[in-house]
Protein backbone atom coordinates (compact mmCIF):
# COMPACT_ATOMS: atom_id res chain seq x y z
CA UNK A 1 0.00 0.00 0.00
CA UNK A 2 3.15 2.48 -0.34
CA UNK A 3 2.32 3.13 -3.81
CA UNK A 4 0.90 6.54 -5.27
CA UNK A 5 -1.31 7.13 -7.85
CA UNK A 6 -2.21 10.33 -9.95
CA UNK A 7 -5.85 10.56 -10.67
CA UNK A 8 -6.25 12.38 -13.67
CA UNK A 9 -9.79 14.54 -13.51
CA UNK A 10 -11.19 15.26 -17.31
CA UNK A 11 -14.90 15.76 -17.31
CA UNK A 12 -15.69 13.21 -14.35
CA UNK A 13 -15.93 15.99 -11.34
CA UNK A 14 -17.52 14.32 -8.29
CA UNK A 15 -16.16 11.75 -5.35
CA UNK A 16 -19.05 9.63 -5.52
CA UNK A 17 -19.01 6.62 -8.28
CA UNK A 18 -15.78 7.59 -9.77
CA UNK A 19 -14.30 4.12 -10.49
CA UNK A 20 -11.21 5.36 -11.02
CA UNK A 21 -10.66 7.44 -7.71
CA UNK A 22 -11.92 4.46 -5.58
CA UNK A 23 -9.49 2.13 -7.13
CA UNK A 24 -6.95 4.61 -6.56
CA UNK A 25 -7.46 5.21 -2.93
CA UNK A 26 -8.20 0.98 -2.45
CA UNK A 27 -4.88 0.20 -3.69
CA UNK A 28 -2.13 2.87 -2.88
CA UNK A 29 -1.24 4.55 -0.01
CA UNK A 30 -0.94 7.83 -1.41
CA UNK A 31 -3.20 9.48 -4.19
CA UNK A 32 -2.56 12.55 -6.49
CA UNK A 33 -6.49 14.02 -7.88
CA UNK A 34 -5.14 16.54 -10.45
CA UNK A 35 -6.72 18.95 -12.50
CA UNK A 36 -5.40 20.39 -15.76
CA UNK A 37 -6.96 23.17 -17.45
CA UNK A 38 -6.24 22.69 -21.16
CA UNK A 39 -6.03 25.94 -22.99
CA UNK A 40 -6.95 23.67 -25.97
CA UNK A 41 -10.68 23.35 -24.32
CA UNK A 42 -10.90 27.18 -23.00
CA UNK A 43 -9.87 28.70 -26.14
CA UNK A 44 -9.74 26.16 -29.33
CA UNK A 45 -13.12 26.09 -31.59
CA UNK A 46 -15.14 23.97 -28.86
CA UNK A 47 -15.12 26.96 -26.40
CA UNK A 48 -18.07 28.36 -24.13
CA UNK A 49 -17.61 30.95 -21.88
CA UNK A 50 -20.95 29.42 -20.31
CA UNK A 51 -19.27 26.03 -19.96
CA UNK A 52 -16.12 27.58 -18.73
CA UNK A 53 -18.65 29.13 -15.79
CA UNK A 54 -20.00 25.71 -14.85
CA UNK A 55 -16.41 24.61 -15.06
CA UNK A 56 -15.26 26.58 -12.36
CA UNK A 57 -17.90 26.14 -9.75
CA UNK A 58 -17.73 22.07 -10.25
CA UNK A 59 -13.89 22.27 -10.24
CA UNK A 60 -14.88 23.98 -6.65
CA UNK A 61 -17.00 22.07 -5.50
CA UNK A 62 -14.70 18.77 -5.86
CA UNK A 63 -12.20 20.18 -4.22
CA UNK A 64 -14.01 20.80 -0.86
CA UNK A 65 -15.02 17.20 -1.04
CA UNK A 66 -11.55 16.04 -1.59
CA UNK A 67 -10.47 18.58 1.41
CA UNK A 68 -13.43 16.83 3.47
CA UNK A 69 -11.66 14.07 2.92
CA UNK A 70 -8.73 14.84 4.05
CA UNK A 71 -6.77 15.47 0.70
CA UNK A 72 -6.90 18.36 -2.05
CA UNK A 73 -7.66 19.03 -5.40
CA UNK A 74 -4.02 20.01 -7.44
CA UNK A 75 -5.09 22.33 -10.23
CA UNK A 76 -2.39 22.73 -13.04
CA UNK A 77 -2.19 24.35 -15.90
CA UNK A 78 -1.12 23.69 -19.80
CA UNK A 79 -1.25 20.13 -21.56
CA UNK A 80 -2.97 17.21 -19.34
CA UNK A 81 -0.64 14.71 -20.67
CA UNK A 82 2.66 16.32 -19.65
CA UNK A 83 1.16 17.92 -16.72
CA UNK A 84 -0.01 14.92 -15.28
CA UNK A 85 3.66 13.07 -15.85
CA UNK A 86 5.11 16.18 -14.16
CA UNK A 87 3.24 15.81 -11.30
CA UNK A 88 3.73 11.57 -11.24
CA UNK A 89 7.24 12.29 -11.39
CA UNK A 90 6.89 14.88 -8.55
CA UNK A 91 5.48 12.48 -6.14
CA UNK A 92 7.11 9.26 -7.68
CA UNK A 93 3.67 7.97 -8.32
CA UNK A 94 4.13 4.29 -9.90
CA UNK A 95 0.45 4.83 -11.46
CA UNK A 96 -1.91 7.39 -13.54
CA UNK A 97 -5.59 6.44 -13.63
CA UNK A 98 -8.68 8.26 -15.18
CA UNK A 99 -12.02 7.84 -17.02
CA UNK A 100 -11.78 6.53 -20.19
CA UNK A 101 -13.50 8.54 -22.78
CA UNK A 102 -14.94 8.34 -26.69
CA UNK A 103 -14.69 11.64 -28.46
CA UNK A 104 -11.75 11.81 -30.77
CA UNK A 105 -10.15 14.69 -28.74
CA UNK A 106 -10.18 12.48 -25.24
CA UNK A 107 -9.03 9.19 -27.48
CA UNK A 108 -5.66 11.25 -28.68
CA UNK A 109 -5.24 12.45 -25.21
CA UNK A 110 -5.57 8.50 -23.67
CA UNK A 111 -3.19 7.29 -26.50
CA UNK A 112 -0.48 9.99 -25.42
CA UNK A 113 -0.75 9.36 -22.15
CA UNK A 114 -0.57 5.53 -22.93
CA UNK A 115 3.01 6.57 -24.65
CA UNK A 116 3.92 9.06 -22.32
CA UNK A 117 3.27 6.70 -18.94
CA UNK A 118 4.91 3.60 -20.96
CA UNK A 119 8.28 5.81 -21.81
CA UNK A 120 8.49 6.70 -18.05
CA UNK A 121 8.05 3.33 -16.98
CA UNK A 122 4.01 3.93 -15.59
CA UNK A 123 0.85 2.11 -15.04
CA UNK A 124 -2.27 3.29 -17.00
CA UNK A 125 -5.39 2.99 -15.58
CA UNK A 126 -8.77 3.66 -17.61
CA UNK A 127 -11.76 2.93 -15.73
CA UNK A 128 -15.53 3.46 -16.48
CA UNK A 129 -17.82 6.30 -15.24
CA UNK A 130 -18.97 8.29 -18.17
CA UNK A 131 -21.69 6.11 -19.63
CA UNK A 132 -23.23 3.76 -18.05
CA UNK A 133 -22.74 0.75 -20.72
CA UNK A 134 -19.02 1.22 -21.29
CA UNK A 135 -19.31 2.35 -25.39
CA UNK A 136 -18.04 -0.94 -26.78
CA UNK A 137 -19.05 -3.31 -24.91
CA UNK A 138 -22.83 -4.27 -26.68
CA UNK A 139 -22.53 -5.17 -30.10
CA UNK A 140 -24.91 -6.16 -32.94
CA UNK A 141 -25.21 -9.73 -34.21
CA UNK A 142 -22.47 -8.91 -36.93
CA UNK A 143 -20.11 -7.75 -34.14
CA UNK A 144 -20.16 -3.73 -35.01
CA UNK A 145 -21.65 -0.76 -32.73
CA UNK A 146 -25.44 -0.57 -32.62
CA UNK A 147 -26.48 2.29 -34.96
CA UNK A 148 -29.91 2.01 -34.89
CA UNK A 149 -31.45 2.85 -31.03
CA UNK A 150 -34.49 0.26 -30.25
CA UNK A 151 -32.13 -3.06 -30.88
CA UNK A 152 -29.70 -1.03 -28.78
CA UNK A 153 -32.09 -0.11 -25.85
CA UNK A 154 -33.20 -3.74 -25.62
CA UNK A 155 -29.30 -5.00 -25.53
CA UNK A 156 -28.94 -2.00 -22.73
CA UNK A 157 -31.94 -2.74 -20.44
CA UNK A 158 -30.73 -6.50 -20.45
CA UNK A 159 -26.89 -5.84 -19.95
CA UNK A 160 -25.85 -6.00 -16.29
CA UNK A 161 -24.68 -2.63 -15.18
CA UNK A 162 -21.77 -2.05 -12.88
CA UNK A 163 -22.02 -1.44 -8.99
CA UNK A 164 -22.10 2.24 -8.10
CA UNK A 165 -19.31 2.79 -5.97
CA UNK A 166 -18.98 4.44 -2.65
CA UNK A 167 -17.20 7.72 -2.58
CA UNK A 168 -13.47 7.60 -0.83
CA UNK A 169 -13.67 8.19 3.15
CA UNK A 170 -10.16 9.02 3.56
CA UNK A 171 -7.92 10.82 0.12
CA UNK A 172 -4.32 10.19 1.54
CA UNK A 173 -2.67 13.23 -0.22
CA UNK A 174 1.16 13.29 -0.47
CA UNK A 175 2.79 16.57 1.78
CA UNK A 176 4.60 19.26 0.53
CA UNK A 177 2.34 20.07 -2.85
CA UNK A 178 1.24 23.40 -4.12
CA UNK A 179 -2.54 22.53 -4.41
CA UNK A 180 -2.76 25.61 -7.37
CA UNK A 181 -5.14 28.00 -7.20
CA UNK A 182 -8.68 27.48 -9.03
CA UNK A 183 -8.93 29.36 -12.40
CA UNK A 184 -10.72 32.77 -12.23
CA UNK A 185 -13.73 33.46 -14.49
CA UNK A 186 -11.52 35.51 -16.92
CA UNK A 187 -9.49 31.97 -17.06
CA UNK A 188 -12.50 30.17 -18.00
CA UNK A 189 -14.72 32.53 -19.89
CA UNK A 190 -12.03 34.49 -22.34
CA UNK A 191 -13.83 37.20 -21.56
CA UNK A 192 -16.78 35.69 -23.64
CA UNK A 193 -20.18 36.32 -22.89
CA UNK A 194 -22.16 34.46 -20.75
CA UNK A 195 -25.66 33.64 -20.47
CA UNK A 196 -27.50 35.24 -17.51
CA UNK A 197 -29.35 32.37 -16.05
CA UNK A 198 -26.84 29.83 -15.69
CA UNK A 199 -27.41 26.48 -13.51
CA UNK A 200 -24.86 26.12 -10.36
CA UNK A 201 -22.18 23.59 -11.66
CA UNK A 202 -20.83 20.87 -8.51
CA UNK A 203 -21.49 17.13 -7.64
CA UNK A 204 -23.40 19.11 -4.72
CA UNK A 205 -25.90 21.27 -6.78
CA UNK A 206 -26.35 17.92 -8.77
CA UNK A 207 -27.37 15.44 -6.23
CA UNK A 208 -29.71 18.23 -5.08
CA UNK A 209 -31.18 18.48 -8.23
CA UNK A 210 -31.39 14.30 -8.45
CA UNK A 211 -33.12 14.28 -5.20
CA UNK A 212 -35.42 17.03 -5.94
CA UNK A 213 -36.90 15.18 -9.21
CA UNK A 214 -36.66 11.59 -7.50
CA UNK A 215 -38.71 13.17 -4.94
CA UNK A 216 -41.22 14.71 -7.11
CA UNK A 217 -41.23 11.89 -9.04
CA UNK A 218 -42.72 9.97 -5.98
CA UNK A 219 -45.22 12.27 -5.37
CA UNK A 220 -46.42 13.09 -8.80
CA UNK A 221 -45.77 9.99 -10.51
CA UNK A 222 -45.89 10.29 -13.65
CA UNK A 223 -44.64 14.46 -15.38
CA UNK A 224 -45.48 15.43 -18.34
CA UNK A 225 -41.88 15.61 -20.45
CA UNK A 226 -42.86 16.82 -23.16
CA UNK A 227 -44.66 20.19 -22.17
CA UNK A 228 -42.47 22.86 -22.84
CA UNK A 229 -43.82 25.28 -20.24
CA UNK A 230 -43.99 22.63 -17.83
CA UNK A 231 -40.48 22.35 -17.68
CA UNK A 232 -40.77 19.04 -15.72
CA UNK A 233 -37.35 16.98 -17.07
CA UNK A 234 -34.56 16.47 -15.18
CA UNK A 235 -32.38 19.73 -16.34
CA UNK A 236 -29.13 17.30 -15.33
CA UNK A 237 -27.81 17.34 -18.62
CA UNK A 238 -25.04 20.10 -17.50
CA UNK A 239 -24.70 17.73 -14.58
CA UNK A 240 -23.85 14.62 -16.20
CA UNK A 241 -21.64 16.51 -19.12
CA UNK A 242 -19.64 17.30 -16.96
CA UNK A 243 -19.41 14.37 -14.66
CA UNK A 244 -21.25 15.87 -11.36
CA UNK A 245 -22.84 12.72 -11.07
CA UNK A 246 -22.28 9.53 -12.71
CA UNK A 247 -25.19 8.85 -15.12
CA UNK A 248 -25.22 5.19 -13.78
CA UNK A 249 -26.43 6.81 -10.36
CA UNK A 250 -29.08 8.33 -12.10
CA UNK A 251 -30.18 5.21 -13.74
CA UNK A 252 -30.15 2.65 -10.41
CA UNK A 253 -31.71 5.98 -9.08
CA UNK A 254 -34.52 6.15 -11.29
CA UNK A 255 -35.64 2.62 -12.59
CA UNK A 256 -38.40 1.36 -11.81
CA UNK A 257 -39.83 5.05 -11.03
CA UNK A 258 -39.34 7.18 -13.78
CA UNK A 259 -38.58 4.39 -17.09
CA UNK A 260 -38.65 7.24 -19.64
CA UNK A 261 -35.69 8.95 -17.69
CA UNK A 262 -33.89 6.14 -17.65
CA UNK A 263 -34.61 5.69 -21.21
CA UNK A 264 -33.58 9.22 -22.21
CA UNK A 265 -29.98 7.52 -20.41
CA UNK A 266 -29.82 5.15 -23.05
CA UNK A 267 -30.13 7.53 -26.19
CA UNK A 268 -27.09 9.30 -23.85
CA UNK A 269 -25.22 5.99 -23.84
CA UNK A 270 -26.09 5.53 -27.67
CA UNK A 271 -24.43 8.50 -29.21
CA UNK A 272 -21.50 8.07 -26.68
CA UNK A 273 -20.99 4.21 -28.22
CA UNK A 274 -21.80 5.92 -32.18
CA UNK A 275 -18.69 8.62 -30.79
CA UNK A 276 -16.34 5.93 -30.18
CA UNK A 277 -16.71 3.87 -33.55
CA UNK A 278 -17.54 7.30 -35.88
CA UNK A 279 -15.07 9.93 -34.35
CA UNK A 280 -15.43 12.01 -37.36
CA UNK A 281 -19.44 12.87 -36.08
CA UNK A 282 -18.94 16.53 -34.98
CA UNK A 283 -18.13 16.91 -38.14
CA UNK A 284 -19.12 14.47 -41.01
CA UNK A 285 -22.37 12.92 -42.10
CA UNK A 286 -22.85 9.54 -40.29
CA UNK A 287 -24.86 8.48 -43.23
CA UNK A 288 -24.15 10.96 -46.13
CA UNK A 289 -27.83 10.85 -48.02
CA UNK A 290 -26.68 13.98 -50.54
CA UNK A 291 -28.57 16.78 -48.72
CA UNK A 292 -27.37 19.78 -50.53
CA UNK A 293 -27.16 22.97 -47.80
CA UNK A 294 -28.21 26.27 -48.86
CA UNK A 295 -24.94 28.33 -49.96
CA UNK A 296 -26.08 31.54 -48.92
CA UNK A 297 -28.83 31.40 -46.21
CA UNK A 298 -28.60 35.61 -45.91
CA UNK A 299 -29.90 37.34 -42.67
CA UNK A 300 -32.06 34.01 -41.83
CA UNK A 301 -29.24 32.35 -39.44
CA UNK A 302 -28.24 34.80 -37.66
CA UNK A 303 -32.02 35.72 -37.36
CA UNK A 304 -32.88 32.20 -35.85
CA UNK A 305 -29.45 32.43 -33.94
CA UNK A 306 -30.71 35.72 -32.00
CA UNK A 307 -34.41 34.19 -31.68
CA UNK A 308 -35.48 36.77 -34.66
CA UNK A 309 -37.63 34.40 -37.07
CA UNK A 310 -40.92 36.03 -36.90
CA UNK A 311 -42.15 32.24 -35.64
CA UNK A 312 -42.79 32.37 -32.00
CA UNK A 313 -41.91 28.96 -31.06
CA UNK A 314 -38.68 28.84 -32.87
CA UNK A 315 -37.45 32.03 -31.27
CA UNK A 316 -38.41 30.69 -27.70
CA UNK A 317 -36.62 28.03 -27.75
CA UNK A 318 -33.33 30.12 -29.54
CA UNK A 319 -33.82 32.86 -26.65
CA UNK A 320 -34.14 30.00 -23.67
CA UNK A 321 -30.52 28.58 -25.52
CA UNK A 322 -29.32 32.41 -24.96
CA UNK A 323 -30.84 33.11 -21.51
CA UNK A 324 -29.99 29.80 -19.74
CA UNK A 325 -27.39 28.08 -21.80
CA UNK A 326 -30.02 25.28 -21.85
CA UNK A 327 -32.78 24.47 -24.01
CA UNK A 328 -35.71 21.56 -23.55
CA UNK A 329 -35.46 19.17 -25.86
CA UNK A 330 -38.25 19.43 -27.45
CA UNK A 331 -37.50 23.12 -28.28
CA UNK A 332 -34.05 21.28 -29.34
CA UNK A 333 -35.79 19.56 -32.29
CA UNK A 334 -38.38 22.31 -32.96
CA UNK A 335 -35.58 24.51 -34.04
CA UNK A 336 -33.14 21.97 -35.42
CA UNK A 337 -35.73 20.85 -37.56
CA UNK A 338 -36.95 24.42 -38.85
CA UNK A 339 -32.87 25.56 -39.58
CA UNK A 340 -32.18 22.16 -41.37
CA UNK A 341 -35.24 21.40 -43.53
CA UNK A 342 -36.57 24.84 -43.85
CA UNK A 343 -34.42 27.06 -44.01
CA UNK A 344 -31.82 24.65 -45.78
CA UNK A 345 -29.03 25.05 -43.51
CA UNK A 346 -26.29 22.85 -42.68
CA UNK A 347 -26.87 21.44 -39.39
CA UNK A 348 -22.99 21.85 -38.61
CA UNK A 349 -23.98 25.21 -38.34
CA UNK A 350 -26.87 24.91 -35.77
CA UNK A 351 -24.42 22.41 -34.04
CA UNK A 352 -22.03 25.14 -33.72
CA UNK A 353 -24.13 27.84 -32.11
CA UNK A 354 -25.62 25.10 -29.64
CA UNK A 355 -21.95 24.07 -28.85
CA UNK A 356 -20.69 28.27 -28.07
CA UNK A 357 -23.94 28.22 -25.81
CA UNK A 358 -25.03 25.00 -24.02
CA UNK A 359 -24.05 24.37 -20.36
CA UNK A 360 -24.41 20.56 -21.75
CA UNK A 361 -22.84 21.10 -24.70
CA UNK A 362 -21.61 17.17 -25.56
CA UNK A 363 -19.67 16.53 -28.93
CA UNK A 364 -21.74 13.18 -28.84
CA UNK A 365 -25.04 14.12 -27.80
CA UNK A 366 -25.14 17.63 -30.06
CA UNK A 367 -23.77 15.95 -32.98
CA UNK A 368 -25.21 13.03 -32.53
CA UNK A 369 -28.92 14.94 -32.12
CA UNK A 370 -27.92 16.98 -34.26
CA UNK A 371 -27.48 14.70 -37.21
CA UNK A 372 -31.07 12.94 -36.25
CA UNK A 373 -32.95 16.05 -36.51
CA UNK A 374 -31.23 16.60 -40.31
CA UNK A 375 -31.80 13.61 -41.55
CA UNK A 376 -27.89 12.69 -42.05
CA UNK A 377 -27.64 10.62 -38.90
CA UNK A 378 -30.12 7.32 -37.03
CA UNK A 379 -33.10 8.46 -37.91
CA UNK A 380 -34.96 6.14 -39.66
CA UNK A 381 -37.30 8.41 -40.85
CA UNK A 382 -34.63 11.31 -41.97
CA UNK A 383 -36.99 12.98 -44.48
CA UNK A 384 -39.54 14.08 -41.78
CA UNK A 385 -40.07 17.94 -40.91
CA UNK A 386 -41.42 19.32 -37.59
CA UNK A 387 -44.15 21.61 -38.19
CA UNK A 388 -43.70 24.47 -35.63
CA UNK A 389 -47.39 25.22 -35.70
CA UNK A 390 -48.26 21.79 -35.31
CA UNK A 391 -45.64 21.67 -32.65
CA UNK A 392 -46.74 24.28 -30.27
CA UNK A 393 -50.40 23.32 -30.71
CA UNK A 394 -49.28 20.21 -29.10
CA UNK A 395 -46.16 21.13 -26.87
CA UNK A 396 -47.24 24.10 -25.89
CA UNK A 397 -50.71 24.33 -25.86
CA UNK A 398 -51.69 27.91 -24.08
CA UNK A 399 -48.53 29.50 -25.05
CA UNK A 400 -46.87 29.84 -21.76
CA UNK A 401 -43.37 29.06 -22.85
CA UNK A 402 -43.58 31.50 -25.69
CA UNK A 403 -44.91 34.56 -23.35
CA UNK A 404 -41.96 33.22 -20.89
CA UNK A 405 -38.77 33.71 -23.29
CA UNK A 406 -40.38 36.28 -25.96
CA UNK A 407 -41.53 39.17 -23.92
CA UNK A 408 -42.86 41.36 -26.87
CA UNK A 409 -45.97 38.46 -26.76
CA UNK A 410 -46.16 38.65 -22.76
CA UNK A 411 -49.42 40.51 -23.57
CA UNK A 412 -51.39 38.15 -26.31
CA UNK A 413 -53.55 35.52 -24.78
CA UNK A 414 -53.55 31.92 -24.67
CA UNK A 415 -52.67 30.13 -28.12
CA UNK A 416 -53.17 33.26 -29.81
CA UNK A 417 -49.47 34.04 -29.46
CA UNK A 418 -48.33 31.21 -31.61
CA UNK A 419 -49.43 32.84 -35.05
CA UNK A 420 -49.24 36.85 -34.40
CA UNK A 421 -49.23 37.30 -38.03
CA UNK A 422 -53.18 36.50 -38.06
CA UNK A 423 -53.80 39.08 -35.21
CA UNK A 424 -55.34 42.05 -36.34
CA UNK A 425 -53.29 44.75 -37.68
CA UNK A 426 -53.24 47.53 -35.30
CA UNK A 427 -52.27 44.68 -32.33
CA UNK A 428 -49.73 43.36 -34.70
CA UNK A 429 -48.05 47.15 -35.47
CA UNK A 430 -47.98 47.54 -31.86
CA UNK A 431 -45.75 44.24 -31.35
CA UNK A 432 -42.26 45.34 -31.99
CA UNK A 433 -41.91 41.67 -32.93
CA UNK A 434 -40.35 40.45 -36.44
CA UNK A 435 -42.05 39.68 -39.43
CA UNK A 436 -42.01 35.95 -40.71
CA UNK A 437 -38.56 34.76 -42.47
CA UNK A 438 -40.57 32.12 -44.17
CA UNK A 439 -43.71 30.54 -44.26
CA UNK A 440 -43.84 28.06 -40.87
CA UNK A 441 -45.61 25.47 -42.72
CA UNK A 442 -42.86 23.16 -44.21
CA UNK A 443 -44.23 21.51 -47.22
CA UNK A 444 -43.55 17.66 -46.18
CA UNK A 445 -44.30 17.00 -42.48
CA UNK A 446 -44.08 14.49 -39.66
C1 LIG B 1 -30.48 19.36 -31.82
C2 LIG B 1 -30.21 18.78 -30.45
C3 LIG B 1 -28.99 19.01 -29.81
C4 LIG B 1 -28.74 18.46 -28.55
N1 LIG B 1 -27.53 18.71 -27.93
C5 LIG B 1 -27.26 18.14 -26.72
C6 LIG B 1 -26.01 18.37 -26.08
O1 LIG B 1 -25.12 19.05 -26.58
N2 LIG B 1 -25.83 17.80 -24.85
C7 LIG B 1 -26.78 17.02 -24.25
O2 LIG B 1 -26.56 16.53 -23.14
N3 LIG B 1 -27.95 16.77 -24.87
C8 LIG B 1 -28.23 17.30 -26.07
N4 LIG B 1 -29.43 17.06 -26.67
C9 LIG B 1 -30.34 16.07 -26.07
C10 LIG B 1 -31.40 16.60 -25.11
O3 LIG B 1 -32.09 17.67 -25.68
C11 LIG B 1 -30.82 17.03 -23.76
O4 LIG B 1 -29.99 16.03 -23.24
C12 LIG B 1 -31.96 17.29 -22.76
O5 LIG B 1 -32.84 18.27 -23.25
C13 LIG B 1 -31.37 17.73 -21.42
O6 LIG B 1 -32.38 18.03 -20.52
P1 LIG B 1 -32.64 17.13 -19.24
O7 LIG B 1 -31.35 16.91 -18.52
O8 LIG B 1 -33.73 17.74 -18.49
O9 LIG B 1 -33.07 15.76 -19.92
P2 LIG B 1 -33.95 14.54 -19.37
O10 LIG B 1 -35.08 14.37 -20.30
O11 LIG B 1 -34.23 14.66 -17.95
O12 LIG B 1 -33.00 13.28 -19.64
C14 LIG B 1 -32.02 12.80 -18.72
C15 LIG B 1 -30.67 12.78 -19.40
O13 LIG B 1 -30.67 11.90 -20.52
C16 LIG B 1 -29.81 12.43 -21.54
N5 LIG B 1 -30.63 12.71 -22.74
C17 LIG B 1 -31.89 13.17 -22.80
N6 LIG B 1 -32.30 13.26 -24.08
C18 LIG B 1 -31.26 12.85 -24.84
C19 LIG B 1 -31.05 12.73 -26.24
N7 LIG B 1 -32.01 13.02 -27.14
N8 LIG B 1 -29.84 12.33 -26.67
C20 LIG B 1 -28.86 12.03 -25.80
N9 LIG B 1 -28.99 12.10 -24.48
C21 LIG B 1 -30.18 12.52 -24.00
C22 LIG B 1 -29.22 13.72 -21.01
O14 LIG B 1 -27.95 13.45 -20.47
C23 LIG B 1 -30.23 14.11 -19.95
O15 LIG B 1 -29.67 14.92 -18.93
C24 LIG B 1 -29.72 17.63 -27.94
C25 LIG B 1 -30.94 17.41 -28.57
C26 LIG B 1 -31.19 17.97 -29.82
C27 LIG B 1 -32.50 17.70 -30.49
Amino acid sequence: MSRTTVVLFTRDLRVRDHPALADACRNSGRVVPLFVLDEKILRGPFASPNRGMFLGEALADLRESLRERGGDLLVRAGDPVEEALRVACEVGAERVVCSADVTAFARRRERRLDRACEEAGLELGLFPGVTVVPAGDLRTGGGGHHQVFTPYWRAWEAATWRSVVRAPERVEVPTGLAPGSLPSRTDLTCGGETSPNLPKGGESAARARLDAYARQRTDAGSLDRENLAADQTTRLSPYLHFGCVSPLTVATRLRGSAEDVVRQLCWRDFYHQVTACFPGIARQDLRPRRREWVSDAGDAIEAWRAGRTGVPIVDAGMRQLLAEGWMHNRARLVVGSFLTKQLGVDWRVGAAHFFRWLVDGDVANNAGNWQWVAGTGNDTRPNRVLNPLRQAARFDPDGDYVRRYVPELAGIDGAAVHEPWKLPEDVRRGLDYPELLIDPVPRRTG
